[in-house]
C-alpha cells in the first residue's frame, strides 16, 4: 500500500471528490456546486475516472466520494461505482445525493460496490423541503430511498443537514429523533460561502457554535475525526449520532484537511474555497499522456494543496 503523499503543509492526501457531473433535477438555494465555476458540460467517461482513480491510488488517496451536480442522473453510475470498486487498494467508495432516485437504484448501486451514502435531506417538512430544494417532491420518497440502501446493506449513511436561519434551525430536534430512529448519522452543516449570492448565504448563515456546546454537554462519547478536518461526532445517551461540519474561519478543519478534488470537467481542484490553482488532467489524458506523466499532474496538485483558513502558528511550511 503506497503511503499517502504530503502537501508542503505536511498534510496527506488520502481522499479524492470526484464530480460526475454539473447537472441537477433540484435547485437548492444553498447549493454551492462544489465550488466549480465552468458551466462546460464535459464529463469524464468511466474509463477516464477509472484510469485518474487508478493513478490517485498509486499515490496513496484510498477513499472516494462521488458528488455533482447529482450522480445519480449518470446512467453509468454503477458502471463507474463497479470499475472503482475493482482498483486494488480502493478502501472506501461513497456518494453524496440528493436521494431522489435511490429508491430506483439503491440495490444496483450496492451490487456495484457502493459502501457508504451521504443523502441531502435538510428537513423531513414536505413545505420546507420544497421551498429548499425548489422542486417539488415530498422527503417521505427520499426516506424510502435512503431504508431501501439500508437493507440492501450500505452503511454508514449520513443525512446531510444545511442549516439555514429562519428556515430550519428550528428543526434540528425533530432531525435528531429521525435519524436516531431509522439508524442514520445526521450531519449538521454550516452554510458555506461559496458558489452562492453574498445576500443568501448573509440571511441564512446559521453558526452552528451554541448547537456544538449543548451537544457537547449531552454527550456520552465524542469523537474527533482526525482525517475529516478534526470534525467531531456526538454520540448521546439515546443513542443519537450527529456530527458537526463547521468549515468557515476554521483553522482546525483545515489542518485536517486530506481531501483533493477532481472536477466534472477533470481538473484537480486542491480546495473548495479556489479555482485559481486547479490543474487540468482530463486534457492531457485525452492527448495520450503515459502514467508517468499523470502521476507528475497529480503530485504538482497536491503540492498545491494549502490550508484556506489557517490555524495561527500551526502551520509553516514543511521542506517537503
Ligand atoms: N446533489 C448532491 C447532493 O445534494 O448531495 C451532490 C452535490 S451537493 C453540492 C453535495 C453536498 O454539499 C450536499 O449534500 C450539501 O449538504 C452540501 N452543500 C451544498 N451547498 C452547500 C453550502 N453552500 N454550504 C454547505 N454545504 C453545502
Amino acid at each position: 500500500m503506497q503511503k499517502p503523499i504530503l502537501d508542503n503543509y505536511g498534510r496527506p492526501t488520502t481522499k479524492l471528490r470526484i464530480t460526475l457531473t454539473h447537472k441537477c433535477n433540484y435547485k437548492c438555494i444553498y447549493c454551492h456546486m462544489e465550488g466549480e465555476e465552468t458551466k462546460e458540460e464535459v464529463e469524464m467517461t468511466p474509463e477516464e475516472i477509472e484510469r485518474l482513480v487508478s493513478i490517485a491510488v498509486q499515490l496513496g488517496i484510498s477513499k472516494i466520494k462521488l458528488t455533482g451536480g447529482e450522480p445519480l442522473l449518470r446512467e453509468d453510475l454503477s458502471e463507474i461505482i463497479r470499475r472503482i470498486s475493482k482498483i486494488k487498494g480502493i478502501e472506501d467508495i461513497a456518494i453524496t445525493t440528493n436521494g431522489s432516485l435511490l429508491k430506483k437504484l439503491a440495490a444496483e448501486l450496492a451490487e456495484a460496490g457502493l459502501m457508504r451514502l451521504n443523502v441531502n435531506l435538510p428537513t423531513i417538512d414536505p413545505n420546507t423541503y420544497r421551498r429548499i430544494t425548489c422542486v417539488d417532491r415530498r422527503p417521505e420518497e427520499i426516506i424510502e430511498g435512503i431504508l431501501k440502501c439500508k437493507n440492501a446493506g450500505i452503511s454508514p449513511i449520513k443525512v446531510n443537514m444545511v442549516i439555514l436561519k429562519g428556515i430550519n434551525d428550528n428543526e434540528i430536534s425533530k432531525m435528531m429523533k429521525f435519524t436516531r430512529e431509522n439508524g442514520l448519522i445526521l450531519q449538521l452543516i454550516e452554510l458555506e460561502k461559496v458558489g452562492i449570492d453574498e445576500k443568501i448565504y448573509r440571511k441564512y448563515y446559521f453558526k452552528l457554535d451554541e448547537i456544538e456546546r449543548e451537544l457537547e454537554k449531552k454527550a456520552v462519547k465524542i469523537i474527533i475525526r482526525r482525517d475529516m478536518q478534526n470534525r467531531r461526532r456526538f454520540r448521546l445517551a439515546d443513542g443519537t449520532e450527529v456530527e458537526i461540519v463547521r468549515p468557515y474561519e476554521n483553522g482546525s478543519f483545515c489542518q485536517a484537511c486530506t481531501r483533493i478534488r477532481l472536477t466534472a470537467d477533470g481538473k484537480l481542484k486542491p480546495c473548495l474555497m479556489r479555482n485559481d490553482n486547479l490543474v487540468d488532467i482530463l486534457t492531457p489524458l485525452r492527448l495520450g499522456a503515459e502514467d508517468t506523466e499523470l502521476k507528475k499532474i497529480f503530485i504538482e496538485a497536491i503540492k498545491r494543496r494549502e490550508p484556506y483558513w489557517k490555524l495561527k502558528d500551526t502551520f509553516s511550511k514543511c521542506s517537503i
